[in-house]
């Protein structure tokens, strides 16, 4: 079972949450923890308590915290199924032959993952598991082996475009089912679905108070309150060009900062990187940026949008941000940082 293979291990905390210069006296007061997590959703998950919490309190939190990734991360895989639970693998092998039963939860989530499409303009659009899994295998075939390194076959690309309209997702919110209705379709939550499950678990620190928690899932961070003093933590934005530097360094607190990075799975074909964010005009990966973060408060909305926002260019980004109310930086290709006006209020000191 998961739960038995889960690799857990306490931890010095990351330099990516650091103290903020000039950090009150009551800070140094309190005793940080940090438990990383390796099994859900292909990446490391990271929980800090930055209040007083005993070890035995952090550590039920903990759990309960890992619980809720894990049954998401079972619900949303693609690849695999699990014992006495219907997940997107049933979903995609039931394509064009049958409806399927599926928990609240994951009917909940199908839901908002068709409004997401709607709210990007069907740049988000988790039907489009049809291309994507061609980027997925010779992205894999690649990563076996280099000499393997090859583009999908655009007419194969074009071919399975005429599988991801949205419609195709059918749910039937009374029976609790799901069906794709194309048997050439499949759905793909990669976008959207890590974000969302990390708002799972801010939820429930919410609903027990646990203020002063920070929850990192594979990179998306979600706060959850403010340190014990109030004040904020720094996060920073990765600079593309550099990874072991920040672009960008800035406060937050009760938000998720959630990026998209060119930098965070691709292949080299001919000594031109191919990442795995797919722009569904195109079908190749998003030309626009080198990353893309959003800062609001649901790290879902933020997860969903960050991978459309890398799908579109900064004026309709611009545009979009506003009507949504949400925080965003951009990284353009030539290293340029642009970010919507209020996150000047977050930056520190370079
Ligand atoms: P990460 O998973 O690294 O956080 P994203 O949130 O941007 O990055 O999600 C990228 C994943 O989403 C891809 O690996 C793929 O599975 C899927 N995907 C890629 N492009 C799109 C798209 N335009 N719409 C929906 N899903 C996409
Ligand atoms: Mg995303």
């Amino acid at each position: 079972m998961l739960q038995n293979k889960i690799l857990k291990s306490v931890l010095a905390l990351l330099i990516m949450f650091t103290c903020l210069s000039g950090c009150s006296k009551q800070e140094t007061k309190v005793d940080p923890k940090g438990m990383s997590y390796f099994d859900f959703f292909d990446t490391v998950s990271f929980i800090y308590s930055y209040t007083n919490d005993d070890m035995e309190t952090f550590q039920k939190k903990c759990d309960k915290v890992a619980d809720i990734l894990e049954q998401y991360h079972k619900y949303f895989d693609i690849y695999y199924e699990y014992e006495g639970v219907n997940n997107l693998y049933t979903l995609n092998a039931n394509a064009g032959i049958k409806a399927v039963e599926m928990d609240d939860e994951l009917i909940e989530f199908l839901l908002k993952a068709k409004e997401l499409y709607y709210l990007t303009n069907g740049k988000t659009n988790v039907m489009l598991g049809a291309v994507t899994k061609l980027w997925h295998d010779e992205r894999t075939a690649a990563t076996n082996n280099k000499a393997d390194a090859k583009l999908p076959d655009f007419n194969l690309l074009s071919e399975a475009n005429k599988h991801v309209d949205i419609d195709l997702l059918v749910i039937d919110k009374e029976n609790k089912t799901a069906f794709i209705s194309d048997p050439e379709a499949r759905i793909d939550v990669g976008a959207y679905g890590k974000g969302y499950a990390a708002e799972r678990a801010a939820e429930y620190l919410y609903d027990i108070k646990a203020y002063g928690y920070v929850l990192n899932i594979g990179g998306n961070i979600r706060t959850i309150g403010s340190k014990m003093d109030g004040s904020a933590w720094t996060t920073g934005i990765k600079d593309p060009a550099d990874l072991n530097r920040f672009a960008l360094r800035i406060n937050i607190k009760d938000i998720a900062c959630v990026t998209s990075g060119v930098y965070e799975r691709y292949y080299t074909v001919d000594g031109k990187k191919y990442h795995h964010i797919v722009d569904p005009l195109t079908l190749y990966p998003a030309e626009y940026f080198d990353s893309v973060s959003i800062l609001t408060k649901d790290s879902g909305l933020a997860d969903g949008l960050s991978t459309a926002f890398a799908c579109m260019s900064y004026e309709e980004g611009m545009k979009l941000a506003d009507t949504l109310g949400v925080d965003v930086i951009w990284i353009f290709k030539d290293g340029t940082v642009k970010y919507t006006p209020n996150v000047e209020n977050l930056i520190i000191g370079g």
